[in-house]
């Protein structure tokens, strides 16, 4: 499973089934209780583990089967060395055991859509939906035109959304709402000089915070008081940009005083347990409207759901990466099917500036096929070509001083291409040095190359030959799930 605490009802089940079989791993196991597990499963007292990334190393003895639920999220892959890809693992493994893989999701990898569409896998679909309710109509609503709450200020509040979540409110059903964007606000910036506050670590914008106040880089965890003026021009008004789940559940407080909300994000489930206690209270009925970031877009069944509101839809539609697209496709239909599981039925309404954008048309029609056969071509050449149509690897060199970050991914760059030119026919198409989209983490500055090759052996053969150099300022990744 990507991440366990996030997925309670899905552990629950297995559980149901299978009962004392079961060995659930996770990362809150002190190492006595990850080690009894490990021998239980050695010696076939459990049978079946259950676990995040890590668990697809289970010892689990006379292996039948892995089952990779969600296969498309990204927490699969491990963003620290070994950077495996448990999906890809588990294929591995099945494959040296004999065992089976199963891959399941609502909305596949293009990977996994292009494994299947070559027939190195098998595809199986499960037309119908939980119950045999079919999926919830989708409202697609333009923020650039569509009429505002008047009192939402800074927050794109519609009024279809308005009405949609008051009249479920009113049914007593409960609402969910995502943003995913945590904080209160995205950054902070001087009316008068435009100047935003960053990180002074990371190039990245600080994220303002207002239980408790501060300026909170999520990139390193550095942290500062909120300025009362400008620190280049000496304003004294500072203006914040950008909505996060704080305000958003300031708003919504403000707005429906009789609902009970809770918030689900990094910041309120930083303690043990805390997801748990946050998703018990919404199926206990405790909770009127959910309200957070990705988290709840996940696996949850709440019947009750009856409105499913994307507040801003575009979050993630504008970073430089490739799967920028795929991404919000992704979230979007995944916090789609949250809404309608139960008798009453329900409701989705994405807010977006991009109502056009094949991401978000795709899915506010449920449709895989639609995203996919939309966004392949834009990964195949005469664009440049992406995955899966090609392999890709990316070399980072990080360093405090930035001239020596960006000599050492020139001299990748230049051996790469020596070695696509004199030992592989040429078969690496070698991109950069550039310097990264988050071009400076955690006080050290950032250049990438990337490598891409039609022929994965090609690219096997360098990433192997760079990793057994001592190199300590490069990292390689292969098929890395991110870009920034
Ligand atoms: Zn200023
Ligand atoms: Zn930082």
């Amino acid at each position: 499973m990507p991440e366990i605490a996030l997925t309670p009802q899905t552990v629950a089940r297995v559980r149901g089934v299978f009962g004392d079989q079961v060995a659930v791993l996770h990362s809150g196991l002190s190492d006595g209780e990850r080690a009894d597990a490990w021998r239980a499963l050695r010696r076939g007292e459990r049978r079946v583990a259950v676990g995040p990334r890590s668990a697809v190393f289970a010892p689990v003895e006379r292996l039948a089967a892995i089952v990779v639920d969600e296969e498309h999220e990204t927490s699969y892959k491990q963003g620290t060395a070994p950077r495996y890809h448990a999906r890809d693992v588990a294929l591995v493994r099945a494959k040296l055991e004999g065992a089976r893989a199963l891959l399941g999701s609502a909305t596949p990898s293009l990977e996994t859509l292009h494994l299947a569409a070559a027939g190195r896998i098998r595809r199986f679909e499960l037309p119908e939906r939980i119950g045999a309710r079919p999926l919830p109509p989708v409202e697609v609503i333009d923020l650039r035109s569509a009429p505002r709450v008047p009192e939402a200020r800074g927050v794109p509040w519609t009024e279809p959304l308005d009405r949609a979540v008051r009249d479920a409110l009113s049914r007593g059903d409960q609402v969910i709402l995502l943003l995913n964007r945590r904080g209160f606000a995205t950054f902070l910036q001087c009316p008068a000089c435009g100047d935003v506050r960053e990180c002074p670590d990371c190039a990245i914008s600080l994220t303002v915070h207002q239980t408790p106040p501060a300026l909170r880089c999520h990139y390193c965890g550095h942290e500062e008081p909120v300025p009362l003026s400008c620190r280049q021009c000496g304003a004294e008004t500072q203006r914040m940009r950008g909505l996060g789940t704080q305000q958003l559940e300031h708003f919504v407080a403000l707005r429906f005083p009789a609902a009970r909300i809770a918030r689900m994000d990094l910041d309120t489930t930083s303690t043990k347990w805390a997801h748990h206690r946050i998703l018990e209270r919404v199926a206990q009925g405790q909770v009127d409207i959910l309200l957070g970031t990705q988290m709840i877009a996940k696996g949850l069944d709440f019947p009750n759901v009856t409105v499913v509101g994307v507040v801003d839809a575009d979050t993630g539609l504008h970073l430089p990466d490739f799967r920028a697209a795929e991404r919000t496709f992704q979230l979007v239909a995944q916090v789609a099917g949250r809404a309608g599981r139960g008798p009453r039925g329900g409701r989705v309404f994405v807010q977006t500036r991009a109502p056009d954008h094949h991401a978000i048309r795709a899915a506010a029609v449920h449709s895989v096929a639609e995203f996919a056969a939309a966004e392949l071509p834009l990964r195949a050449p005469p664009q440049p070509a992406y995955p899966p149509h090609v392999g890709l690897a990316r070399f980072v060199a990080a360093h405090e001083d930035p001239a020596v970050a960006e000599a050492a991914a020139a001299r990748v760059a230049a051996w790469l291409r020596r070695a696509s030119a004199e030992r592989l026919a040429g078969a690496l198409m070698v991109l950069g040095p550039a310097p990264c989209p988050v071009m400076r983490l955690k006080a050290r500055w950032r250049w990438h190359v990337l490598v891409k090759s039609a022929e994965a052996r090609a690219i096997g053969r360098v990433v192997r030959a760079w990793g057994a150099r001592p190199h300590s300022a490069v990292v390689v990744d292969r098929d890395p799930v991110s870009l920034l």
